[in-house]
C-alpha cells in the first residue's frame, strides 16, 4: 500500500496563495509542488502517484513539501487558470479569497497593477501572512507603504527557467521580515532552482544578470546555431545541438563549481579549434559587449524602479 510519511518539519500545512495566474505564478507554483518523488514519477502532485496504483511504495515527504490542495490562485479571467487546475490547485476570481486562505501570498501581477491589488487586499492582511512580491521594479518601500504597518513583506526576483525548476531567484527581506521568514521562503522555493538572499539593491543587478541574462544566452545559442547553418548543417539539427551545448556547458559549470575561465582553458588544445574560435569572439568584443549588456539592463531596471 502507498504510505505517505509526513516529515514533522515539513510545510505541508502551509497555505500558499498566488494573486495573478501568469507565467511567473505558474513557474513558481510548479516548482513548489515538484516534490522529489514527483520529479522521479509524474511531474508531482502526489495525486498522480496515488492514481498510478503503485504498491509497496513509501513516499517520504521532504521539508518544504506542499500539497496542491493547500494552494490557491486568483485572476480576473479564466484563460490562464486551467493549467493550475491540472496541477490540482484551486482557482478563484477573488484575490481576497486567496489572501484569507493563505499564509504565504505571492503577488504576481504586472508591476502597474500592484498598487490596485495591494489596496484591495490590504484590510485582510494579518500577522499570519508573508507577502511576497515578484513584480519587477516595485520596491519594498512601495509595497510596505500600501500594506498595514508591520506587514511581513519580501521582494523576490525570479527568472523564467523557474518553469523547469532551474530558476535563479534572489530575494530581499522587508523591514518586518525576519530571518526565519526568509528561511521559510527559501525552503518553499528550493525546487524552483537556486534561491539566494541579498540586499534590495542587488535585485536590479540580478534582473540584469539573470532575468535579462536568460535572453542574452538565447541570443548566443541562436548565433551558435546560425554559425553551424552557415557552415552547411540543417537548421533544426543545428538548433537542437546548440541548445544542448548551452545546457551541457551550464550544468558542467554549475556542478563542477569551477571558474568558467578554468573550464574554458581545459577545452583549449594548444593550436586547436577552440582557441581559434575564442580569438575570433574576443576580436568581436563579446566579453565587453556582454558586460555592457548586464550593465545597461541593470541601469534600465533602476530607471524603471
Ligand atoms: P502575465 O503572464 O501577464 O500574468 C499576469 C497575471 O495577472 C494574469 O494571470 C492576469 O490575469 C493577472 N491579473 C491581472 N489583473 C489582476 C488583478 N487585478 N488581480 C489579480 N490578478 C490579475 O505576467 P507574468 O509574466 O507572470 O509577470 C507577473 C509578474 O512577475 C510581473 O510583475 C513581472 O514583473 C514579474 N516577473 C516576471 C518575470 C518573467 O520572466 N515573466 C520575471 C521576473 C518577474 P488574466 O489571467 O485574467 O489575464
Amino acid at each position: 500500500d502507498l504510505i505517505i510519511k509526513m516529515d514533522p518539519e515539513m510545510d505541508s500545512q502551509l497555505k500558499i496563495g498566488f494573486i495573478g495566474a501568469g507565467n511567473m505564478a505558474f513557474g513558481i507554483a510548479k516548482g513548489i509542488l515538484s516534490g522529489e518523488s514527483g520529479k522521479k514519477n509524474l511531474g508531482n502532485t502526489g495525486r498522480e502517484v496515488l492514481s498510478e496504483g503503485v504498491k509497496d511504495l513509501t513516499v517520504v515527504s521532504t521539508v518544504g513539501n506542499v500539497l496542491p490542495v493547500n494552494v490557491k490562485v486568483s485572476a480576473p479571467s479564466s484563460r490562464n487558470l486551467g493549467r493550475f487546475q491540472e496541477l490540482g490547485i484551486a482557482v478563484t476570481h477573488s484575490n481576497v479569497e486567496v489572501v484569507c486562505g493563505s499564509d504565504v501570498v505571492f503577488v504576481a501581477v504586472k508591476p502597474h497593477l500592484v498598487p490596485l491589488v495591494l489596496n484591495e487586499i490590504s484590510q485582510h492582511i494579518t500577522d499570519r501572512h508573508i507577502i511576497v512580491s515578484v513584480a519587477a521594479g516595485v520596491t519594498l518601500a512601495t509595497v510596505e507603504e500600501l500594506l498595514p504597518e508591520n506587514t511581513v513583506a519580501i521582494r523576490l526576483m525570479p527568472n523564467l527557467p523557474c518553469m523547469v525548476q532551474e530558476g535563479a531567484l534572489l530575494f530581499a527581506r522587508g523591514t518586518h521580515a525576519k530571518q526565519e521568514d526568509g528561511a521559510l521562503l527559501r525552503s518553499l522555493l528550493h525546487r524552483c532552482g537556486l534561491v539566494e538572499e541579498g540586499p534590495e539593491a542587488w535585485i536590479d543587478i540580478h534582473t540584469g544578470l539573470s532575468g535579462s541574462g536568460v535572453a542574452f544566452v538565447y541570443l548566443f545559442a541562436e548565433a551558435l546555431a546560425e554559425g553551424a547553418v552557415k557552415m552547411g548543417m540543417p537548421s533544426a539539427l543545428a538548433h537542437s545541438i546548440a541548445s544542448q551545448t548551452v545546457l551541457g556547458a551550464g550544468r558542467l559549470l554549475r556542478d563542477s563549481g569551477k571558474h568558467p575561465a578554468q573550464l574554458r582553458s581545459e577545452v583549449c588544445t594548444p593550436g586547436g579549434t577552440t582557441i581559434y574560435g575564442l580569438h575570433t569572439l574576443e576580436q568581436g568584443g563579446v566579453r565587453a559587449a556582454t558586460m555592457s549588456a548586464v550593465e545597461s539592463a541593470t541601469e534600465r531596471a533602476r530607471e524603471l524602479g
